[in-house]
């Protein structure tokens, strides 16, 4: 089943909703970075929460997630746009913990807590938007909902999970995220309130195979989810070896003799993808007859 994400609306545009399947998306992310079992769960739910926050942004938009609580695996990183792509990385992927006593992968460890999550959207016309908040859990589905009650003053509850099997791959993510509309009915947020207790842990619906569809159902009720659109999603990166010798040409032709002297060649490395792109000597000498 490839990865894909659900717009929606509950209880008659009251609420408005995303659930998303992301274990292949995650999984790209995990060979990419040779993530171990807790840092692919930090950076499977952020990739998560990414790529549902992408969706909320239209035509060529597109944000970055910054998170930084302070803990082993250092910064999380995460661009996404409006066509279900996105991508990340984390500074330290060689993170991994013993379970908690709960059975779950202590990704607040990972994390830390002493720290903020920042938020930039590039929305065009030179219109940024950017938000920042401290880490209330290191959780970070909780740090999701945090964030956007208090940056986006809008009322949310986010929930991300990952699963990853004793080898380190992924046996499954996704996660959701609803937003309570201007002027939702008391009677709604008493009902959503009641539901959030009793429903199951956003991970154990992941566990059980739902679809993003049966999350919404299993949320708000068959019969009060109206589905608006669906979209694939996927781990994609805007890397080239093009873009890289134009960053390479940039630096001037001093500096790219250096590099001709010093190594007789150059290796651009993507922090997002991963991906190696080597430039030989005669590729140098051509960039520096463009740079000038
Ligand atoms: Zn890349």
């Amino acid at each position: 089943m490839k990865d894909y994400l659900v717009k929606a609306l509950a209880y008659d545009g009251n609420i408005r909703a995303y659930a998303v399947r992301t274990t292949e998306t995650v999984s790209e992310a995990q060979r990419r970075h040779q993530t171990w079992r807790t840092a692919s769960a930090a950076l499977g739910r952020s990739l998560t929460a990414g790529v549902m926050m992408g969706a909320m942004l239209k035509g060529e938009d597109k944000l970055t997630i910054k998170i930084n609580g302070g803990g082993p695996i250092g910064q999380i990183v995460v661009d996404s746009n409006a066509k279900g792509e996105v991508r990340g990385y984390v500074s330290n992927p060689e993170v991994d913990f013993e379970s908690t006593e709960h059975g779950k992968l202590d990704v607040r460890r990972a994390v830390g807590t002493d720290g903020m999550l920042a938020v930039v959207k590039d929305v065009g016309l030179r219109d940024f938007f950017s938000g920042q908040v401290p880490l209330v859990s290191g959780e970070l589905g909780e740090d999701f909902t945090y964030y956007f009650a208090t940056s986006e003053q809008v009322p949310t509850s986010v929930g991300v999970g990952v699963l990853v099997n004793p080898d380190d791959s992924i046996l499954a993510a996704g996660g959701f995220i609803f937003q309570l509309m201007p002027g939702t009915k008391e009677s709604v947020i008493s009902k959503m309130e009641e539901r959030l207790k009793t429903i199951a842990p956003i991970s154990k619906l992941i566990e059980q195979g739902l679809t993003p569809e049966e999350i919404l159902a299993e949320l708000f009720g068959k019969d009060q989810v109206k589905v608006l659109e669906t979209m694939p999603v996927r781990f994609q990166c805007t890397c080239s070896k093009e873009r890289f010798a134009n960053a390479i040409a940039g630096l001037g032709s001093a500096e790219i003799n250096a590099m001709i002297e010093e190594d007789g060649q150059a290796e651009a490395h993507c922090h997002f993808c991963n991906e190696k792109y080597l430039f030989s000597k005669e590729e140098l000498e051509e960039l520096k007859r463009d740079a000038k």
